[in-house]
């Protein structure tokens, strides 16, 4: 019990309160409400975590409500993304809901609101608006349109409705207070003209509803008992309050929602603006929304990503009350120990160089069975084929080395993964005095998992390997950050594309073993030695793409030191 309590975040205290002070538990109800501009990022998912993971923990309802205000950057495209991607990370909706569905009510309460006195119509440039609304320390000025009569601010608000007037030239106000100490209060933007295809209502709407006035009638209509949202709405908390109260029925429904804010998920070494990620896109700075190196869901599931790691992440990186920067090394640490835990281990070489091991007969090839991971069981095994020449990676060998080399180095023993045991005779270099071929001998007796003396003869190094003459080429893209500095967008007088990383993708050849011919798109391997790679999705039957998830060391890290 007491477990159980210390591991409430505060979201889930203030729900704690609620049920104490008499709030129903069937009464809860939530709602993730993403509005259909963008592809879905890592931030949000610490919002669909923390919603649908309350739904789970209260067994409550949690509805998906695009936030569909503004017909001018939303797409069908969008909504399919949001849902494809929630869906993968494991979640369920209670219903399918869109914030255009209220378009009618929104109308029909705001005429009411009119009839009341509390609304009315402002045809003011929106500089001279600008200029009456005041400071945070020096109270707003009423507009001269605000005493309007009744009659003319429903005539003008038809009007605005039916189309008569231009984008710009007249909004729908609420009537609250110039003076109020928060400036959302001083008579807000409840409706704008924008003469724009809804991509659900079509042409039929020329107003559309601000933000404020549609999330908390919204969140009313569905009867959601914590509306939870980021930080910067903190602020618009009295002015949600004061639409509620407004609609409020009590002797209809008995639930009143409430505003709960959190601080959004940043993350270090990345951007997470809908806007800037939008950019990239256009600006072709990478292959689109689902590139292995945007922050997006789609982008981090083609990279690898399991829907696993990602929740773990955002329960691991928890959240706070305060704007934070969550290491982006968090996150690599948490598809490393999932995939660490899931991925077969294979291999291949990415910086091939041929060994030709001369005491192996020319036209030998052994099929030695390879555990798909030593450390587990039920992962299984594959043939791997052997042969008199392999390739190795090119690191892997040196003329002559210190102690501390425990690779291949003349007239010293390596073993080879899942095989022999090789010792470097000389090797054949090129005019630029590059090593072209090693030349080895094996020792025969000495096979893995033989039984024999041989195979159980302790070397330093163990080395994996690929048969040339079976290997499989393969693209592999191996990924860097996609950004050089910390906090790209945190420079006031850079801008973040200043940041961009230019080696961020790096285009190899690489040479896998044959049993990587049948893989499927995303299926996610450990390269051993080497990290953490999956399929991507340009793979075809004839043409393998691997992405590099991870690498198995932080090679970010590594430069630092
Ligand atoms: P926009 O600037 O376009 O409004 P947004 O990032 O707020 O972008 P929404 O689609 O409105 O995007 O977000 C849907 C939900 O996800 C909202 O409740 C929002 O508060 C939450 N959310 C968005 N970004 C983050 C983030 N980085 N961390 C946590 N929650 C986020
Ligand atoms: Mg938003």
């Amino acid at each position: 019990m007491s477990e159980e309590k210390k591991s409430l975040n505060f979201i889930e205290q203030i729900i704690e309160e609620d049920l104490a002070n008499g709030l129903s538990k069937d009464k809860l109800r939530f709602r993730f409400p993403p509005e259909p501009n963008g592809y879905l990022h890592i931030g949000h998912a610490a919002s669909i975590c923390l919603n649908f993971g309350l739904g789970l923990r209260y067994n409550a309802p949690v509805n998906l409500r695009f936030d569909d205000t503004n017909p001018a950057k939303e797409e069908q495209e969008y909504v399919d993304s949001i849902k494809q991607d929630i869906e993968w990370l494991g979640f369920k909706w209670d219903k399918e809901l869109y914030s255009s569905d209220y378009f009618q009510q929104l109308f029909d309460w705001t005429i009411t609101l009119i009839k009341e006195g509390k609304a009315y119509v402002d045809n003011q440039s929106s500089e001279q608006m600008a200029n009456q609304k005041g400071t945070p320390t020096e109270h707003g000025t009423n507009s001269p349109n605000r005493d309007r009569s009744i009659e003319e601010n429903l005539d003008l608000f038809l009007k605005m409705k039916n189309g008569e007037f231009e984008e710009g030239s007249h909004v729908l106000r609420a009537k609250i207070d110039m003076k109020h100490t928060n400036m959302h209060m001083r008579d807000p933007i409840m409706y704008r003209i924008l003469k724009k295809h809804h991509h659900r209502t079509g042409d039929n709407w020329c107003i559309y509803p601000m933000y404020d006035w549609t999330h908390g009638e919204s969140d009313y209509l569905e009867q959601i008992s914590h509306s939870i949202c980021t930080l910067e709405f903190k602020s618009h908390r009295d002015l949600y309050d004061w639409y509620v109260d407004q609609v409020f029925d009590a002797s209809k429904l008995a639930l009143r929602p409430k505003q709960r804010e959190f601080a959004r998920r940043n993350l270090s070494y990345t951007v997470m603006s809908k806007r800037k990620l939008l950019q990239l896109v256009e600006e072709k700075i990478v292959s689109g929304w689902d590139d292995p190196r945007m922050p997006t869901i789609s982008g981090l599931r083609r990279r690898g990503y399991t829907p696993n790691a990602i929740r773990k992440f955002s329960d691991t990186a928890g959240i706070s009350k305060r704007d934070n920067v969550t290491d982006v090394a968090l996150l690599e640490h948490c598809i490393k120990d999932d995939l660490n835990k899931t991925a077969p281990r294979v291999m291949a070489v990415l910086d091939p160089v041929k060994v030709v091991i001369t005491n192996y007969p020319e036209d030998k090839e052994e099929f030695l069975d390879a555990n798909y991971n030593d450390y587990a069981d039920g992962f299984g095994s594959r043939a791997v084929p052997f042969s008199r020449e392999i390739y190795i990676e090119k690191e892997d060998f040196r003329e002559q080395a210190n102690k501390k080399f425990f690779r291949l180095k003349l007239g010293k023993e390596v073993r080879l993964k899942n095989a022999y045991i090789i010792k470097a005779e000389s090797c054949v270099k090129d005019a630029n005095g590059e090593v072209t071929e090693i030349h080895c001998t094996y020792d025969e007796d000495s096979l893995s998992g033989s039984g024999t003396e041989a195979s159980k003869r302790k070397v330093k190094g163990t080395l994996h390997w690929v048969s040339i003459k079976h290997a499989v080429k393969a693209e592999v893209r191996v990924y860097d950050r996609l950004f050089t500095d910390e906090a790209p967008d945190g420079h006031k007088d850079k801008d973040f594309k200043e940041f961009i990383n230019p080696d961020s993708l790096n285009i190899i050849e690489a040479f896998v073993e044959p049993s990587l011919k049948d893989s499927k798109i995303l299926d996610r391997f450990q390269f051993q030695r080497l990290g953490y790679f999956c399929v991507d999705t340009d793979a075809t039957e004839n043409n393998l793409v691997f992405n590099r998830t991870v690498p198995l060391r932080d090679s970010w890290a590594k430069m630092g030191e």
